[in-house]
């Protein structure tokens, strides 16, 4: 039987999660050479506070309710960052953001969407979005970033269990 993805996991160790996305950061930003400035790690970790994208102005909003004076400008320019060095993806049809746990800088992406509990979980890239771009670039068109979003029921919600 195939894998549920974690972040469809009812009650799963989600500290995990959170401790291992910080700690794959900062290695993957020392290792490139990017600075994760205390603004751009507290933004990471609002984004990581659950598998439910969010949006900028909500992560505006827990951080403020942090205690942080920061205004939406700073946070998404701090989104940005994230996002161009692959910490951090963009569901477009949510506009709102989710982190990567498969660190390594990429642009394409495969997303699960659960249109019943919110939570979205991410499917490494494969050859068909390799091929999708290829045949941009075939086309004389560049393609930045090639994304799959499949929206959906997830197994839990199928199988009708509540909780986050
Ligand atoms: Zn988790
Ligand atoms: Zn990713
Ligand atoms: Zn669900």
């Amino acid at each position: 039987m195939p894998e549920t993805p974690t972040a469809f996991q009812r009650g799963h160790d989600h500290d995990r999660c959170v401790r291992h996305a910080l700690s794959a950061a900062a290695d993957h930003c020392r290792e490139a050479g990017l600075r994760l400035t205390p603004l751009r790690r507290k933004v990471l970790q609002a984004v990581w506070r659950s598998h439910h994208p969010l949006g900028a102005y909500e992560i505006c909003d827990a951080l403020v309710a942090e205690g942080d004076q920061v205004l939406p400008p700073t946070v998404y320019r701090a989104l940005d960052f994230l996002e161009r060095n692959g910490l951090v993806h963009r569901i477009a049809s949510l506009n709102a953001f989710i982190g990567c746990n498969q660190m390594g800088r990429h642009s394409n992406g495969r997303y699960l969407i659960c249109s019943d509990c919110g939570s979205v979980a991410e499917l490494p890239p494969d050859e068909l979005l390799e091929r999708f771009a290829f045949e941009a670039g075939a086309m004389a068109f560049e393609a930045r970033s090639v994304r799959l979003e499949a929206v959906g029921r997830c197994a839990a919600c199928a199988a009708g269990t509540t909780g986050p």
